[in-house]
C-alpha cells in the first residue's frame, strides 16, 4: 500500500525509534520556523539512512532550536542499489546541480576524482553532502549518498574495490553502446552487484589516461551516443539508463 506524502522531510543524524525524541540546531530549526513557517504541532517525516523513515511531530521550536517527538514507523529499512558516480569536479553551479540530479537517480556515493585534464583544483565536500542532503530529502530517498574524499583518479582506481564494475563513459575510442554493455553486465544475479561511472572533464580524458583505464580488467567503457555531451549532462544520461536497465534486469517494482 502506498504511504500517505508528508511534504517536510528531513535527514537527521540521530538513531530513529518510536517514542524518542530529537533536537535540531540552529539552522534547521530557523528552516522550519522562518522558510517553512511551522508551528508545534505540524507533522514531518525523519530519515537518517540507517532506520527507515518516521513520522514526527514538532513539539517546540525557538531562537536557534527545535523539538520533535518521533511517532511511528512509516517505511523499514530497503536496500538500495550500490552505485558510485566518480566524476571529474565541474565549477561552481554545475557541481552542486550534479550533487542533486546524482542524489535523485539513487547514487549510493559520490566520488570526485581529478584527471589530467581536471581544471576545477578543491572540491568544498561540505557543499557537496548538503547539496546530497537536500535531494534526498526531496527525492524520497531513505538514504543519503556518502561524498568521499576527493583525490587523483590514479589514486582511486589503485584502490579499486574487488568486485565493483567501472563503466567508464568515452565518447570516442570505440566504446560499446551503454544498452549493450549494460545487457551484457546486469544479467541475472549480476544486476545486484557494486557498480560505479566515470564521467570526464570539460576537457575529456588524456588518451593515454582513457588508454590505460579500459585495459583494466574491472572496466567496460561505454558510449552515450554519437553526440558530445556536456560532463553533466553525460552523468545524468548514464545513470539514469543504469537505473531503467537494472531495475528491468532486477525485477523491481518501483511503486513498492
Ligand atoms: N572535450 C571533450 C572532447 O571533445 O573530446 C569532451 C569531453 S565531455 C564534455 C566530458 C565527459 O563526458 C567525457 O570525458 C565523457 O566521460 C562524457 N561524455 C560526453 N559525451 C559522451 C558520449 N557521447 N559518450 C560517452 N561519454 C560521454
Amino acid at each position: 500500500m502506498a504511504v500517505e506524502r508528508i511534504e517536510t522531510r528531513i535527514h537527521v543524524e540521530d538513531a530513529l525509534a518510536e517514542g524518542a525524541t530529537v533536537g535540531l540546531g540552529p539552522e534547521r530549526a530557523h528552516f522550519l520556523k522562518h522558510v517553512l513557517r511551522l508551528a508545534p504541532g505540524a507533522e514531518l517525516a525523519l530519515f537518517n539512512g540507517r532506520d527507515g523513515e518516521y513520522r514526527a511531530r514538532l513539539d517546540g521550536v525557538g531562537k536557534g532550536w527545535a523539538s520533535l517527538a518521533v511517532l511511528e514507523q512509516r517505511r523499514a529499512p530497503a536496500p538500495e542499489p550500490d552505485l558510485w558516480l566518480v566524476f571529474a569536479p565541474l565549477k561552481f553551479a554545475r557541481i552542486d546541480f550534479l550533487a542533486q540530479k546524482a542524489t535523485e537517480l539513487g547514487v549510493s556515493a559520490l566520488v570526485p576524482v581529478f584527471t589530467r585534464r581536471t581544471v576545477v583544483e578543491r572540491v568544498n565536500l561540505d557543499r557537496l553532502r548538503a547539496n546530497a542532503v537536500e535531494a534526498a530529502e526531496q527525492s524520497e530517498r531513505l538514504s543519503v549518498p556518502e561524498v568521499h574524499e576527493a583525490r587523483r583518479l590514479d589514486q582511486a582506481i589503485g584502490h579499486w574495490p574487488e568486485g565493483r564494475r567501472l563503466y567508464v563513459c568515452a565518447e570516442r575510442g570505440g566504446a560499446v553502446p551503454i544498452a549493450r554493455a549494460l545487457a551484457d553486465c546486469l544479467a541475472g544475479p549480476a544486476a545486484n552487484l557494486p557498480a560505479a561511472f566515470l564521467i570526464g572533464p570539460e576537457g575529456g580524458f588524456d588518451p593515454a589516461e582513457l588508454d590505460a583505464l579500459v585495459k583494466l580488467p574491472f572496466v567496460t567503457p561505454v558510449s552515450l551516443g554519437r553526440r558530445i555531451l556536456r560532463a553533466d549532462t553525460a552523468a545524468l544520461a548514464a545513470l539514469a539508463v543504469w537505473q531503467a536497465l537494472r531495475d528491468a534486469a532486477a525485477n523491481v517494482d518501483a511503486s513498492g
